[in-house]
């Protein structure tokens, strides 16, 4: 449950915020539109008598060496997302992205939920990539294409591509195998892909960072935090369970945190937000 002090300082911050404003956002948001981390149990994945850790698979080093696996893989988590609907926490944000020209959304999320509840893309950071997305795996170029609808949305855990599928999760300019457009454990973040320096530069000259459902363990979001501090910008975290952005909100001056979900929590801000701007 919302804590109701929590929120009323929450709202106050929010308000006295006047420059540009980003938003970052994790798991702890689809997690309320159903769609699990995949860093636990649901996202093992058994190849031959060996059973793959999440942290395994989503790597070069496994593509490299069980790429069918790896595909079959991200074609169940990406059915999974799939079958998953924005909550009521995209759609306030896309409210915000639709009513302030100032507003940058970074995100930890590869479900694209935030796209397909009406985000717009030019100021979307997905800095760990979309599941919906592949690009060549021998980079003969830079697109980034979808993954193409006859795969169908449907895939069981388990299965792998077969020969139609391969035939379709295949570059068309020059034939070599693609793979999905996320960034992956054995890779660096690069501004190119996915934004990471754009990402910094909005959370540099933030006046707000709002920060929903994320917990802080990968080191973008914790440097954007710590340049936004910096800044000595207002820092507010929405989050069900103690995180670092918590104690980060909870040691700047015009930080505030709030212990609940995105979705009861997000609609409030934003129409607070919307009320003084
Ligand atoms: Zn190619």
């Amino acid at each position: 449950m919302t804590d109701a002090p929590d929120l009323e300082t929450i709202l106050g911050r929010v308000a006295g915020a006047s420059g540009p404003l980003v938003v970052l956002t994790g798991a702890g948001i689809s997690a309320e539109s159903g769609i699990p981390t995949f860093r636990g149990p649901e996202g093992y994945w058994r190849v031959g008598s060996r059973n793959y850790r999440p942290m395994e698979l989503a790597t070069q080093a496994a593509f490299r060496a069980v790429p069918d696996d790896v595909w079959g893989w991200y074609l169940y988590r990406r059915a999974v997302c799939r079958a998953a609907r924005p909550n009521a926490a995209h759609l306030a944000l896309v409210e915000l992205d639709r009513s302030l020209s100032d507003v940058f959304l970074v995100t930890q999320n590869v479900d694209g939920l935030h796209l397909r509840a009406g985000h717009s893309p030019e100021r979307t950071f997905q800095i760990h990539g979309n599941i919906d997305f592949m690009r060549c795996a021998a980079e003969c170029c830079r697109d980034v294409i979808p993954i193409p609808a006859a795969i169908g949305d449907s895939w069981e855990k388990g299965r792998l591509p077969g020969e139609r599928e391969r035939g379709l999760l295949r570059c068309a300019r020059c034939g070599a195998a693609t793979r999905p457009h996320v960034l992956w454990f054995d890779e660096c973040y690069d501004e190119e892909r996915y934004r990471y320096e754009s990402a910094l530069a909005a959370a540099r000259e933030a006046d707000l960072l709002l920060v929903a459902g994320t917990s802080g363990a990968t080191t973008l979001p914790v440097r954007a935090g710590e340049l936004a501090a910096r800044s000595g910008a207002a820092i507010v975290d929405v989050n069900p369970e103690p995180n670092p952005f918590r104690d980060l909100a909870l040691s700047v001056p015009r930080g505030a945190a709030a212990s609940g979900r995105s979705a009861e929590i997000l609609p409030e801000i934003v129409d607070r937000l919307l009320a003084v701007r």
